[in-house]
């Protein structure tokens, strides 16, 4: 399984909620570049350390 995580990336996306207007961030997983599954999210004053901005 060599190579194997390297297809796997997590990237942080900005949101805004579609009710309140909320400012947001989502972290979506990609495996080969197709979003796979959302992993996180929050708010975006909470932007989690080490995802690019
Ligand atoms: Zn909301």
């Amino acid at each position: 399984m060599a190579g194997r995580d390297s297809e796997l990336e997590e990237e942080a996306c900005y949101a805004d909620c579609d009710r309140c207007g909320t400012s947001l961030y989502v972290i979506l997983r990609f495996r080969e570049n197709v979003p796979e599954r959302v992993v996180a999210i929050g708010r975006e004053i909470d932007w989690p350390e080490g995802y690019s901005k």
